[in-house]
């Protein structure tokens, strides 16, 4: 930490970059904060997964946050996996993508959205990376012809990864998610990381333990059993949780209270009540009238500097007001795991809905629609009138292709809002060649690669990687700028002209077509500043009500207090046409 403040205190003031860029101040609040420690604040789950984790270590980041302190959440991900970038989105839900091009865990999404800040590769790591680092170390001579071990040397790198995201963030406090159950296998080593930093920095750290009370009966009785088993196997880890997060379909009583905090050797006040909400956004100030962020402050021994929640408790009320409904189909395939529908695998799509409907106070209402369905039974397309706007979300492979094509037909011949997204502008390509340019068997060179008219086709520096099956982390991926062009409803969604969005794909718009296709109507709205790629697709506002696709992901940007514009610009048209 040392030789980071030297570094940066002869920076500022000898490199005159950042002498403009900074004011004295903020100089002086950055070496306040970097002389001071920083306070981690882990998370594990008990009981079950899918406890909402994530959400509770978004909801800790953001109420800190209002509490006036800088605030970054790190995600732990106990896969073998270098990254979630090769993970079936069926498996694991979403592949959430960062400005630096790093592809995470979906959490990172609610992390960003909830603290409203872009978080980087740093934040993030698993298993695989951490072994990684450390084999690449080893073989560097880096231990200095040590022996190499799993313990300790796994938990400090996991130890020396999250002090490098506190201070690349200049955080005063990270709140670090530990995946999985507490009792699995799989994050024991995260586990022991956390003791090892107890120990060293007592006072600094904090373990919440994030758990589920399942019911019996009628419901109301909620059972506190499997979550002290929960804290008796972070015990036998050598920890003690100082706050549990006690989730479950009601709020907790007093009496559950009481027992929880008797057989785990807690105080009444550390066990917080976490019930079912409508929204997730309402966790922040439900977490408050339990008084977490005083909990939090006194073990840590904080001085708060504020408490302002109020944009938060105005975004929680104005989606309770929230009434006239607008109805978003999105037409996908990464739903069914056995016999569930499972929509995590596009939950940035729908929290992006979700924050442009609650934008016009409207209710979103979201439903999916299986792209594999309207290829079988092309007549079941009439269902799409019952929408108010259509999304293809992004996607790889060909199951379901022809379906997704056809629903973009559809809507644009009945002029539905439609948008694409990623692979869901590509097949809107795909689709104006086939029926407005006359190439009757257009396609994509991903599904079809002998295709007469591959409008679509891989990206010049994508090639050698499929070749020599370089998978992992190789995708066109993270923020690139784009140009956009004047009276479009791209210009006027963002009404800027130049942009920056996040990427990950390996295909692109052939530029052999961009005037074939802008010949018969199509308008490229925005573009790579070189004027190469093709990043925005429409239609003529004159002529349908929203036809848009983007080669970006739009939906990684959308905050619950800053919707994006371009979700905003369909959602209103949604709204409009209905
Ligand atoms: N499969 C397409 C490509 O790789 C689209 C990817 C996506 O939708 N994210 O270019």
């Amino acid at each position: 930490m040392n030789a980071t403040l030297a570094l940066l205190q002869k920076s500022f003031y000898t490199d005159s970059r950042y002498f403009k860029k900074i004011d004295y101040n903020e100089k002086e609040k950055l070496m306040a904060r970097l002389n001071k420690k920083p306070k981690y604040i882990f998370i594990v789950g008990g009981v079950m997964s899918g406890v909402g984790k994530g959400v509770a270590a978004a909801s800790i980041g953001r109420i800190l946050q209002s509490r006036g302190f800088e605030m970054t959440a790190i995600k732990i991900d106990p896969y073998v996996n270098v990254d979630a970038g090769t993970m079936n989105p069926t498996e694991h839900g979403e592949v959430f993508v960062l400005d630096d091009g790093m592809e995470c865990d979906q959490d990172m999404g609610n992390y960003e959205r909830f603290l409203d800040r872009d978080l980087s590769g740093a934040n993030y790591m698993t298993t695989g990376s951490v072994y990684q680092s450390v084999i690449n170390r080893e073989r560097n001579l880096g231990y200095g012809g040590k022996c190499v071990e799993v313990v300790p040397h796994i938990p400090l790198e996991v130890l020396a990864k999250i002090d490098k995201a506190i201070s690349k963030n200049q955080a005063d406090i990270a709140v670090v998610e530990i995946g999985g159950t507490a009792g699995e296998y799989q994050n024991v080593l995260f586990l022991e990381a956390i003791r090892i930093l107890r120990l060293k920095k007592p006072g600094d750290v904090l373990l919440l333990l994030v758990s589920y009370l399942p019911h019996q009966g009628d419901g109301t009785e909620l059972k506190t059993k499997p979550t002290q088993y929960a804290v008796k196997t972070l015990n036998s880890a050598g920890l003690q949780p100082d706050i549990i997060i006690a989730r479950a379909v009601l709020p907790l009583d007093k009496k559950r209270k009481e027992k929880l905090a008797f057989n785990c050797n807690m105080s009444e006040a550390d066990i917080i009540s976490a019930p079912d909400v409508e929204s997730i956004y309402e966790i922040p100030v439900n977490f408050e009238k339990d008084s977490l962020s005083d909990v939090i402050c006194g073990k840590l021994k904080l001085r708060s500097r504020s408490r302002d929640l109020n944009k938060w408790r105005r975004l929680s009320q104005s989606i309770k007001r929230a009434r006239k409904p607008v109805k978003i189909g999105i037409v996908g395939k990464y739903f069914s795991t056995g016999h569930f529908i499972l929509s995590d695998a596009y939950i940035s799509v729908i929290e992006a809905v979700k924050h442009a409907a609650y934008s016009f106070g409207c209710k979103p209402v979201i439903e999916w629609l299986n792209a594999e369905k309207f290829q079988k039974n092309p007549a079941s397309l009439e269902e799409l009138s019952g929408y108010d706007g259509i999304i293809v979300p992004g996607g790889f492979g060909d199951r379901g292709v022809e379906g997704k094509i056809s629903v973009i037909k559809y809507c644009r011949e009945k002029k539905i809002p439609f948008f694409g997204l990623c692979y869901g502008m590509q097949l809107l390509v795909v689709e104006f060649s086939r029926s407005v340019c006359g190439m009757k068997k257009a396609h994509t060179t991903e599904i079809d690669s002998k295709t007469s008219y591959p409008v679509i086709d891989i990206l010049s520096d994508q090639k050698k990687n499929l070749a020599e099956k370089n998978y992992g982390a190789t995708m066109r991926l993270g923020a690139y700028p784009a140009v956009l062009e004047k009276n479009t409803i791209a210009y006027s969604a963002y009404k800027q002209h130049l942009i920056s969005e996040r990427h990950r794909h390996r295909y692109e718009v052939n530029p052999q077509y961009i005037e074939k296709l802008s010949k018969k109507g199509l308008i490229f709205s925005g573009f790579s500043p070189d004027k190469r790629l093709m990043e925005i697709a429409e239609l003529p506002k004159n002529t349908h009500p929203f036809f848009l696709g983007s080669q970006f992901h739009p939906e990684f940007k959308s905050r619950p207090l800053q919707p994006h514009p371009l979700f905003k610009a369909f959602i209103r048209a949604a709204v409009k046409w209905k």
